[in-house]
């Protein structure tokens, strides 16, 4: 018998008639003779009103509360699928990520999965279960409730796939697939068939929230197949896989396959930096040590022996990189420390890119075109990505797709620049 998991985002069970509407794709997927786990998301908005929630009681939650908290959401939503798959007289079973052995970091807020037990799991299957997984969280050592960072179910389901060995994990969320731009900020953004694990990675990572980027990697390392695709309609989605034949294909198109963009930029700029060995270690160390990642990092060198050091965290984690980075930089004899929390990051990701240095140009000149100021650029093998202010983002998504004919069926954009 075919073993699948599908998972189920936030909008997908928001209220209790789309969780009956859930509950008949779940069925169906049983009736078609499959043994089936699913994952669920909190329903609707709920982890952002916790968050809200906490909040209002405590400006900065402690963070082991905080998790408990939040693993609420989905609890709810495990609970009551279950109960809908009951009313149709299908065995269902509800559990938390601990009681279905899903162990963790003790990294609140963030924490990776360190190994599944899924005997569990599998015992609930045999006696003919669909079971149904709270996304998103686990257990860590000392059995507190760890989450696993936005968007963690995804990563919950391609963990559970690898488990169990499943055949296929099945991601089902709002939009009809990946696009070649988050579709509601490019109308005209083009669903594409396939992609690869790789660039998926990096549209991922780069803001594309379609799929938390640990999700995605998991799949990588464990050749899991994932299908994401609507919980809405029945139209067909794309499978994100590693095929080889794929990446023949690939090389020889040499393109842009996707723009991503993330609004969660801030950067701080530390003026008159010394320029010895070791300043770079110091500031950095100290984010380290409090569990903040820095992104994007860029050093101007200047003939009068200090430099300016400006890099990037994401907007929450601003304030408390200040209050870190002051009293380093002020030891160190730098000038002053600027913050800035209206940024934001625009990427065209594509395997292609690395063997084509036009890419790069006809980026710079697409927003130079449309007024848009580039405040810091970074690359890697198969993107290239400009830090711009968060205001004029959408307005570069919209530039670049457009320049990079991303509307197009494949054969039909333009060369390599
Ligand atoms: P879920 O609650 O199902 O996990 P998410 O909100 O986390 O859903 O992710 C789906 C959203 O991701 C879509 O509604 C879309 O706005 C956004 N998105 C961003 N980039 C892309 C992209 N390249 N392709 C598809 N969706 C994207
Ligand atoms: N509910 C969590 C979130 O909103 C996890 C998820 O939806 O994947 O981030
Ligand atoms: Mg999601």
């Amino acid at each position: 018998m075919d073993l699948i998991v599908q998972k189920y985002g936030g909008s997908s069970v928001a209220d209790a008639d789309r969780i009956r509407r859930v509950a008949r794709r779940v069925a169906e997927a049983r009736d078609r003779g499959s043994q089936v786990v699913v994952v669920v998301s909190a329903m609707g908005d709920t982890t952002d009103h916790l968050i809200a929630l906490a909040r209002q009681i405590s400006p900065n939650p402690d963070a082991r509360e905080l998790d408990l908290l939040l693993s609420t959401g989905e609890t709810v939503s495990v609970t009551l699928l279950a109960m809908a798959l009951r009313e149709m007289s299908y065995e269902a079973i509800s559990l938390t990520g601990a009681q279905a052995g899903i162990h963790t970091t003790s990294v609140f807020n963030r924490a990776h999965i360190l190994r599944v037990d899924p005997e569990r799991i599998l015992r609930e299957l045999d006696n003919g279960r669909v079971v149904i997984v709270a996304g998103f969280q686990g257990i860590s050592e000392d059995l507190d409730v760890t989450t696993l960072g936005r968007g963690g179910s995804d990563t919950t389901a391609v963990a559970l796939a690898a488990a169990v060995r499943a055949k296929r994990c099945e991601i089902y969320t709002d939009v009809e697939g990946v696009y070649t731009a988050d579709p509601r900020v490019v109308p005209e953004a083009r669903k594409l068939n396939e992609i690869h694990y790789d660039e998926m990675l990096e549209m991922a990572s780069l803001g594309a929230r379609v799929m938390q980027n640990r999700s995605v990697e998991l799949g990588e390392v464990y050749n899991i197949p994932i299908l994401v695709a609507s919980s809405f309609t029945n139209a067909p989605g794309t499978l994100i896989h590693g095929d080889i034949s794929m990446e023949e294909v690939r090389e020889v198109r040499n393109k842009v396959r996707g723009i991503a963009h993330d609004l969660d930029v801030a950067k701080i700029t530390i003026t008159g930096v010394p320029d010895r060995p070791g300043i770079a270690a110091a500031i950095f160390e100290s984010l380290a040590d409090a569990g903040i990642s820095v992104d994007t990092i860029v050093q101007n060198a200047s003939t009068t022996k200090v430099a300016d050091l400006t890099f990037t965290v994401s907007k929450g984690d601003l304030e408390k990189a200040m209050l870190l980075v002051r009293p380093v930089a002020a030891s160190l004899g730098a000038g002053e420390c600027i913050g800035d929390p209206e940024l934001a990051k625009v990427s065209i990701v594509g395997a292609g890119i690395q063997n084509a240095p036009g890419y790069a140009a006809r980026m710079f000149k697409t927003l130079a075109d449309a007024g848009i100021n580039i405040e810091m650029i970074t690359t890697s093998e198969i993107r290239i990505t400009c830090v711009v202010s968060e205001e004029r983002v959408l307005e570069a998504v919209r530039a670049l797709h457009r320049a990079f004919e991303l509307e197009k069926a494949e054969e039909s954009q333009g060369d390599t620049p």
